[in-house]
C-alpha cells in the first residue's frame, strides 16, 4: 500500500469532531493501519504584553503548526493506511479569524508546504446546539462561548474556500446519521 490517505475532522467545539473521528477509527481499524493525529500545542495561550516576545511566539506558533502537518505528510504517511486528523490547518485559520489572531495568518502564507488532506469533513452545527453539547461536558476550555463560536463559524466559511475536498456534514443529524454520511464519503477514497 502507498501513502496514507489523510482525513481531517473540523468544526467548532462541540460540533462532534471527536465523536465521528473515534467511530471512523474503529471502523477503519478493522482492516487498515490507522493513526490518529492531534496537535496538542495551543499557540493562542501564551501571548502576553511583550510585543517582541509575542512576535517570536507568532512566528514560532505558525511554524510549529505547519511543520507538524508537513511531517505527517512526509514521514508518518508511509507507515499507515489512514491518518485521521483531529483538526487541521482549516481549523487554525478559522480560529485565527475568531480571535483576530493575525499571527496565524503566517499559516496562510505557508499553506503551499502542506498538501490539502485527501478529504476534510466540516461538521456544521448551530452555535447554540454546540454550546448545549459542551455544557454537558465536564471539562471546558476558554474558547467555548457564544461570541467566539459564532466568529469561528464565520471563520470556517471563509477559510473553507481555501481548501479542496471539503465536505460539509450537517451535524444536526444524530451521531449515527452523521457517521453514515461520513462513511459514504470515505468509500470514495477506498476505491
Ligand atoms: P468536538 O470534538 O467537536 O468538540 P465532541 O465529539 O466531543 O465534539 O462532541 C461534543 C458532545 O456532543 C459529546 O458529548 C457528544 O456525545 C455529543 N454529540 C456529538 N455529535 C452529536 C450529534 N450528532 N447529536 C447529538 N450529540 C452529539
Amino acid at each position: 500500500m502507498g501513502k496514507a490517505k489523510i482525513i481531517a475532522f473540523c468544526g467548532i467545539d462541540g460540533s462532534g469532531k471527536s465523536t465521528q473521528l473515534k467511530l471512523m477509527k474503529d471502523y477503519l481499524s478493522k482492516d487498515a493501519r490507522v493513526l490518529v493525529a492531534k496537535l496538542e500545542y495551543s499557540p493562542l495561550n501564551k501571548m502576553g504584553d511583550n510585543k517582541f516576545l509575542d512576535l517570536i511566539l507568532k512566528a514560532y506558533s505558525g511554524l510549529r503548526i505547519i511543520s507538524y502537518y508537513y511531517s505527517l505528510q512526509h514521514k508518518e504517511a508511509f507507515d499507515y493506511d489512514y491518518i485521521l486528523c483531529d483538526r487541521h490547518l482549516l481549523c487554525y485559520l478559522a480560529y485565527a479569524y475568531a480571535y483576530d489572531a493575525s499571527h496565524l495568518n503566517i499559516i496562510r502564507d505557508l499553506l503551499f508546504m502542506v498538501d490539502d488532506p485527501d478529504m476534510t469533513f466540516y461538521f456544521d452545527v448551530p452555535v447554540d446546539e454546540a454550546l448545549d453539547r459542551i455544557n454537558k461536558r465536564l471539562v471546558k476550555t476558554r474558547n467555548e462561548n457564544v461570541d467566539t463560536l459564532t466568529k469561528a463559524k464565520e471563520g470556517y466559511e471563509q477559510a473553507m474556500k481555501l481548501f479542496k475536498n471539503v465536505y460539509r456534514i450537517d451535524n444536526n443529524l444524530s451521531i449515527e446519521e452523521s457517521f453514515e454520511e461520513v462513511k459514504d464519503k470515505i468509500k470514495l477514497l477506498r476505491k
